[in-house]
Parts: C-alpha cells; structure tokens; sequence
C-alpha cells in the first residue's frame, strides 16, 4: 500500500516536529511548513492525501489558507487550533475544513481523526444518486444542490448536512444522530454547532427561496418534510 502523504502546517516548531515524528512512526508521508503562505502554495504545486492545518499562522491564517483550498481541492483538512471558543470552530468548519482538533491534543485522538477523516472521503466517492424533495435537488456526482433549478452555493459541511436530512427526509433527526452522521464522531455537549448549521441552511434554501423544508421538533431535532 502507497504511504499517504500528508502535509503538516504548524508554525510551533516543537509540536511540528513532534507530530512529525509520530506521523512517520505510524507510516504516513508527512511534509512539513511553519509558513501559511509556503504552506498554500505547497497545497498548490503537490498532490497530498490530507493536511494538517493551525489556525494561528504567520503569513496566511488556517481559515484563509482553508477557503482558498476548497475552490480547487477536496482534500481532507483538519484544523489545529489553540482556541476552543465555539465560534472559531465554526468559522473553522465553515471554512471547509472537514474536522478540528484543539490543542494541547493527544497523538492517538489526532490519529483517530485522521482515520475519520479518510473514511469519510471513501464513504463520499462510492454512493451516486439523484435525490429530490420538492424541487430541491441534489446531485451527489456533482455534489451540486439546486432548488427548481437554481443553484444554491453550500459549504461543504452545509453540503453533508443537507443530504444527510434529504436522505432521511420525513424522519426526524436529533442532534446527536446529526453530529455523529455528519461531523464523524461525538462532539459531547457542543451540539449547537448543529443548530448553527440548520440557520445557514434556512437562511441559503428556505428564506432565499421563500419555501419551508427543514423543520424542527422543538426538544427533538430537525427533519426535512416531503409531503
Ligand atoms: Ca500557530
């Protein structure tokens, strides 16, 4: 098996070389930078597996560095960040990352998340269907969504969000199933970062298109109705 190659940007030298170290141990291909703007172009000019990425970074913060990825690439990103305010999770999350972990951090949770991580991009590229729930539609090989034809701009978390409901649509998720589906694992006891994902998704599809899909059960969850 190819060893995956993983790129590590972390301007705390000690902790890069730390992780470094124990990423070799476990076999990963890991490259390192402590530079946000060396650390985008290296994205740029390489083909990685995944990227490790701090928030706090000389040159190029990691959300920057991370929005500007996702407009050409879907790899895997975890963000390390110093900070465990819940609004800098969700604007790292936002941002497209696909998961975060706050430092100081376990090498054996880093490496779960990884794992996670990876799963994830294997899940997503095998299942190609077409789902529709009243003029709303995804298209999960373009992984585009439109509603009576119009294209609506999703995140990539707010993506995953959505089809998980439009594939359950008519049952009603809680916020557990929400994050354990979506987010890859238990966030234990921050599951507003649910609800602060179902505004986003009102506020881009029902509000914009003046249409009700995702409904909540107050005390419950959400779900999206298909009469
Ligand atoms: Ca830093």
């Amino acid at each position: 098996m190819e060893r995956k190659k993983i790129l590590l940007i972390e301007d705390e030298v000690k902790l890069a070389r730390f992780v470094e170290l124990e990423l070799r141990y476990e076999g990963y291909d890991v490259t390192v930078c402590h530079d946000g703007r060396e650390g985008l172009q290296m994205i740029t000019d390489h083909a990685f597996d995944m990227i490790l990425l701090d928030l706090m970074l000389p040159g190029l913060t990691g959300i920057e560095i991370c929005r500007r990825v996702r407009k050409f690439s879907d790899v895997p990103i975890i963000m390390l960040t110093a900070k465990d305010e819940i609004m800098d999770k969700v604007a790292g999350l936002d941002s497209g990352a696909d998961d975060y972990l706050t430092k100081p951090f376990a090498i054996e949770e880093l490496l779960a998340r990884m794992r996670v991580a990876f799963k994830h991009v294997h899940a997503g590229s095998t299942k190609k269907v077409h789902l529709e729930v009243q003029g709303l539609e995804i298209d999960t090989d373009k992984r585009m969504v439109t509603v009576d034809g119009t294209v609506v701009d999703l995140t990539k978390k707010e993506y995953e969000l959505l089809l998980y409901l439009v594939q359950n649509k008519n049952i009603v998720l809680s916020r557990e199933q929400i994050l354990n589906e979506v987010w890859g694992y238990s966030y234990i006891g921050e599951t507003n970062v649910v609800d602060v994902y179902i505004r986003y998704l009102r506020s881009k599809i029902d509000e914009a298109f003046q249409r009700k899909y995702i409904h909540t059960i107050r005390g419950v969850g959400y779900y999206v109705k298909d009469e």
